[in-house]
């Protein structure tokens, strides 16, 4: 497990990223008192906290406010050289129009590929690889949620012991299934979301269903004919592509405990097939990665993200599958993912993404400014334009390749553009049922997201949070930002890792702590 390092100094620090950028952030852990000569030769005339902004020249009133080379607001008031630019001081962009995007117009000079990297995974009947060997069972209502977690509870002490090779029995909890308005169009999002989900590489296609019975999400509804694939040479009490279902309102059960004995009886089986998995060498290109951010600060676009985006390049180079999520976080930088599009139909697709998603927040009367949290502001970011340049850094320099709906099943190489809410535990659940098989997570404020259906690997945008949270984190990339480490040295140190959590040698500290959030379903229907 990496540990946190990296010296902290007490000459000052400040971090400008584009040479246009008239402002630079503060890096020394506690900030900057007031006083302050910086070696462009402004003094700070206030104290700046650590990742906030100090103005390295006199603003005008109107002035455009420069970061990442583009205006993040321009200023309320004049402020002089010196200042601590924060987010009162500053009146927020327009978001850019959908309309006359550049389309397609990046055209990169492809980098060489990325030859002899391997890990140790699970190869599936269907040609996935997982990188974990779970039993998850699909449930079709909240309603049968209490029953099923009081069987996996019995099934962990009775049963997994016997089965050594599979590493964990999940129940697949959410709130969906009943009491929605299951006809609604946009109801195929939770309910594409559920079946993908359960195809997840890590389950090894061992399909297995809790049912109540009355719900409006019907077993042959949420998995209809067809969407198991049929497996060969499998041996089993199931018929091949058969779903497998335990309903509890079936007239056969009599009493709590007929359920629970169902249950562990259906388990019993899928524990059998899963146990005979062997992990087999595979090349890195079988991963699938889903990135995303979470708690973040004014480091998380300097440090963790471009660490992240240079691993993100290094995965495109090796041949495998990356996504890139969080709509209100990319969609002030609509115009570089457009033109970094392959062709001029995955641009429409982003813009497709992206038009829904304003309607959809406009609905609710709110636009991409509500992403921003009190905690992002303590960081340093002053707005959402701020927030997703940085963000976006994740994405690295590929093109993009293609782009996924909520809750779709993701079927290719390179880079997507996976199009999920930004909010973690939305955005996890969709990239898990787009098929990822590795998530990375990056955090400047500290959180301690896991889930039980793959591994998360953690990435810290500053030392002070690597140093405290030592057991939770996994990378520390505050060492680009203490002048220790390069970009490219971090992001090799996380592909490394990542090759090594992938093949089971290393687990993330949340996998230690079996720190697991919930799986959040992305509704954007009605309810009754
Ligand atoms: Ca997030």
């Amino acid at each position: 497990m990496p540990e946190a390092s990296g010296k902290l100094t007490s000459a000052p620090i400040t971090i400008r990223i584009h040479e246009r950028d008239n402002v630079a952030i503060v890096a020394n852990s506690g900030g900057l008192p007031q006083g302050t000569a910086l070696t462009s030769g402004a003094v700070l005339r206030d104290h700046v906290p650590q990742g906030h902004k100090v103005a390295l020249m006199d603003l005008a009133i109107d002035a455009p406010v420069l970061r990442y080379g583009i205006p993040i607001g321009f200023a309320l008031q004049a402020i002089p050289a010196g200042s601590w630019v924060h987010e009162r001081l500053l009146r927020m962009p327009d978001a850019r129009g959908l309309e006359d995007l550049p389309i397609a117009t990046v055209k990169p000079e492809p980098l060489p590929p990325l030859e002899g990297f391997t890990f140790e995974g699970y190869r599936n009947p269907d040609g996935s690889v997982g990188t974990r060997n779970i039993l998850a069972i699909t449930q079709t209502v909240q309603c049968v949620a209490g029953v099923t977690e009081f069987a996996v509870r019995r099934i962990k002490t009775e049963l997994l012991p016997k089965f050594p090779n599979v590493d964990d029995v999940v129940a697949l909890e959410h709130s969906y299934g009943c009491g929605v308005a299951i006809d609604a169009p946009d109801s195929i999002v939770p309910i594409r979301t559920l079946r993908n989900i359960s195809l997840n590489p890590n389950f090894g296609g061992e399909v297995m269903v809790v049912s109540l019975g009355c719900e409006k999400l019907q077993p042959d509804r949420l998995l209809p004919p067809g969407s198991i694939p049929l497996v060969d040479k499998r041996q089993g009490t199931n018929a091949v592509g058969q779903l497998d279902v335990v309903c509890l309102q079936d007239d056969a059960h009599v009493g709590f405990m007929s359920m629970v004995n169902s249950i562990m009886h259906h388990a019993k089986d899928h524990l059998c097939r899963l146990n005979a998995r062997r992990r087999e060498t595979v090349p890195a290109s079988e991963l699938v990665v889903g990135v995303q951010c979470g708690g973040s600060d004014a480091f998380s676009g300097v440090t963790a993200n471009p660490a992240v985006g240079f691993c993100t390049d290094l995965l495109v180079r090796a041949g495998a599958s990356v996504m890139f999520s969080e709509t209100t976080e990319v969609r002030d930088g609509i115009a570089q993912l457009t033109a970094r599009a392959t062709t001029p139909e995955v641009a429409q697709a982003m813009i497709r993404e992206m038009a829904w998603y304003d309607a959809y927040l406009k609905h609710g009367s709110v636009d991409r400014s509500a992403n921003t949290t009190p905690g992002n502001k303590k960081g340093g970011l002053s707005n959402i334009v701020e927030k997703a340049m940085g963000s976006i850094v994740k994405s690295g320099a590929s093109p993009i390749s293609n782009v996924l709906a909520p809750g779709e099943k993701l079927k290719t190489k390179g880079l997507t553009y996976a199009a999920t809410p930004a909010s973690d535990f939305i955005c996890g659940t969709l990239q898990l049922a787009a098929g990822m098989n590795l998530h990375v997570f990056t955090t400047g404020r500290g959180t301690p997201y896991g889930l039980a259906e793959v591994p998360v690997i953690k990435v810290a945008t500053r030392t002070d949070l690597a140093r405290r949270w030592h057991d939770l984190m996994d990378v520390n990339a505050g060492t680009i930002a203490d002048g220790s480490a390069t970009i490219e040295e971090v992001g090799w140190e996380l592909f490394r890792l990542m090759l090594d959590v992938a093949s089971g040698r290393k687990k993330t500290w949340a996998e230690h702590w079996k720190l697991h959030n919930a799986l959040v379903l992305f509704n954007p229907a009605p309810v009754t």
